[in-house]
């Protein structure tokens, strides 16, 4: 892939593979900023200071967004619980940047119907400003209607300032069950708002990283590079794909390694004990009686101990989570039995009518949020707003970010990258606030845009197929078809998802190096329960014969996948064996 020699597209970016060489950072080891950490948050914050025309280099030790931004609840969200722990900057941050989303990446994060079921009239009602008023916990007690129209007045006012999100609606118990009629019957109220959810975390992070590299030519990405010392020469790299160890020289380091952050800092030789990151589980069911309960909203509600939780539709499958769980950082994040149990009983809680077993579970996933240090406060009651930390590392100044979530990285990347800007003495020339990102930019919505958009971008593929790609890579889907139509393609024999040339796309365009690169953050076909021996044999095929691959790279990759599927993301085993 690094010396690809294939068809050009007309991107932007055309002549620019996504991996820019180990050799070529060998060669130019200096940079005004090193980015360790693929995330989101780094992500975002290599596309603000590229923006900026600073020369930024990012390593990601795995592939992008395979950490937390690649396990969470998919929601771009205000954070309506977070009003309870007394976070009103965060709430009001989040609901701006949600609405700011929607506009800016809408063939991603789509707005999000969200209904709570509530149970109880006055319950919580005290607990909660007590809450925040005290920072004490008290026993968890269940959040009633009282309580709930506060919050969401609040969020309603705190959503005007950004327009485009109806105000909630309150409706009693008959209404309620008319609009979900499986809901427990002993419901009293339903509180339903907007918030929005973000279809593909995944390929959101690669537009915004891709975003960057096309702002500043000198800027450099690479996965599979971890950080792993620091000396005289600078911060020490290994190259993960061949074990090579080289330096790079950079004027700022930015560690932005999410729940990691403290085992790099020390890695940098600098001591921190900043984070305290929980782990959190989800499932993924394909079991439509579920799906029509859900009537196409998110459900979102209080278990019974007390946990905000959530069953919400993706596609033709049903969300389900999540926990938050204090975790040793040196475990592999994986969602166990417990875990399990814990979900498919906050189901019944909800849906008692609706029978679910573990056999309709296709996919799980987890991640640990990269939350502060919290000694004396439960997971759940930790704050989700973030900080900068300042240090040293091989003489030179480094920032560590402590927190930050999903919905919050434009806003938190363009803080990071202003404290960038400062230590290097700086001035900021783009504001991201309202620069559409990768293949949002001209994203048509209404019926006759799409049709005009696919007549003009198609490359003379099928409209069906151009419209496809249109709502899996957003604008880009020009490039994607330009590069299709260019040679031999057909779908798949395992699944008619994807086709030859979409995944030689990726391989040439994104940095793909593993298969699972491929099943689980450049398509949703893993999350979706579509893989099979026989597809992760195909992909293998395909991917190999473009990354030269020998016969038993060919085996050991195929081998890795059924590993990674089985062990991290309960991938029935029966569905693995040819
Ligand atoms: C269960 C769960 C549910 C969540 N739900 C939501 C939600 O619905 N909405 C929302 O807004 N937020 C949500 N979040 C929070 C959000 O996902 C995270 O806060 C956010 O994705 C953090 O992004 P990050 O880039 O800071 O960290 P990460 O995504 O964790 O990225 C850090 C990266 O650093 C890499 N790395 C580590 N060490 C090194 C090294 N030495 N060298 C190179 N690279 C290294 C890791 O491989 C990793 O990819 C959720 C999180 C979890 C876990």
């Amino acid at each position: 892939m690094r010396n690809s020699t294939g068809p050009t597209t007309p991107s932007a970016d055309q002549n620019r593979t996504m991996r820019d060489s180990v050799q070529e950072l060998k060669n130019n080891p200096k940079t005004s900023v090193l980015i360790i950490g693929g995330g989101i948050n780094g992500v975002g914050t290599f596309r603000d200071l590229s923006l900026q025309g600073i020369d930024v280099t990012l390593v990601e030790r795995g592939d992008y967004c395979q950490g937390a931004s690649g396990a969470s609840s998919h929601m771009i969200h205000g954070g309506i619980r977070y009003l309870e722990n007394g976070e009103f900057r965060l709430v009001r941050e989040s609901v701006v940047e949600r609405n700011a989303l929607l506009k800016l990446a809408p063939h991603y994060v789509k707005p999000l119907q969200t209904t709570i079921p509530i149970f109880s009239t006055f319950s919580g009602i005290l607990a909660a400003p007590l809450r925040f008023l005290t920072h004490r916990q008290g026993a968890p007690r269940e959040r009633g209607a009282v309580l709930i129209k506060a919050g969401l007045t609040l969020y309603d006012a705190f959503s005007r300032a950004g327009g485009s999100v109806p105000r909630h609606k309150f409706v009693g118990k008959k209404a309620s069950l008319a609009q979900l009629p499986r809901l427990r019957p002993d419901v009293k109220y339903t509180a339903t708002y907007f918030d929005a959810s973000v279809h593909n975390p995944e390929r959101l992070t690669l537009d915004v990283l891709r975003d960057g590299l096309a702002a500043n030519p000198r800027s450099r990405a690479i996965n599979y590079v971890s950080a792993v010392g620091s000396d005289a020469e600078g911060i020490v790299l290994r190259d993960e794909l061949t074990g090579d160890v080289f330096p790079v020289r950079a004027d700022v380091v930015v560690n932005a390694t999410g729940a990691w952050v403290d085992g790099t800092n020390s890695a940098l030789g600098q001591s921190s004990r900043f984070m305290g990151g929980t782990k959190g589980s989800h499932i993924v069911l394909d079991h439509p009686e579920l799906l029509a309960a859900c009537a196409g909203r998110e459900i979102f509600f209080e278990h019974s101990d007390g946990r905000i939780v959530l069953i919400y539709p993706m596609g033709e499958r049903v969300l389900v989570g999540t926990t938050d769980i204090d975790t040793d950082m040196d475990t592999p994040a994986v969602c166990t039995d417990p875990e399990i149990d814990y979900f498919l009983d906050l189901i019944h809680h909800v849906f008692p009518t609706v029978r679910v077993s573990r056999d309709s579970i296709v996919y799980s996933f987890s991640g640990v949020r990269p939350l502060p240090r919290h000694d004396d406060t439960q997971p759940g009651f930790v704050s989700r707003d973030y900080r900068i930390e300042r240090g040293t590392a091989s003489g030179r100044p480094t920032l560590s970010l402590v927190g930050g979530k999903w919905t919050t990285f434009r806003a938190l990347s363009e803080h990071l990258a202003n404290e960038v800007l400062d230590l290097l003495q700086r001035g900021r020339t783009v504001s991201t606030g309202a620069l559409p990102i990768g293949g949002g930019l001209g994203f048509p919505q209404q019926p006759r845009d799409v049709a005009a958009w696919v007549e003009a971008n198609g490359a003379g593929l099928p409209a069906e197929r151009v419209k496809l790609l249109l709502g899996r890579y957003g604008t880009r889907a020009a490039d994607v078809a330009a590069y299709v139509a260019d040679g031999e393609d057909s779908p798949l024999q395992t699944t008619r998802e994807v086709s030859t040339r979409e995944l030689e796309y990726m391989v040439r365009h994104e940095q793909v190096h593993h298969i699972s690169d491929v099943l689980i953050r450049r398509t949703a076909l893993a999350f979706n329960g579509l893989v099979s021996a026989e597809l992760i044999d195909e992909v293998a095929g395909i991917l190999g014969k473009h990354l030269e691959w020998s016969a038993s790279v060919r085996e050991y990759e195929i081998e890795d996948t059924r590993r990674v599927l089985q062990e991290q993301h309960k991938v029935s085993v029966h569905s693995l064996v040819a």
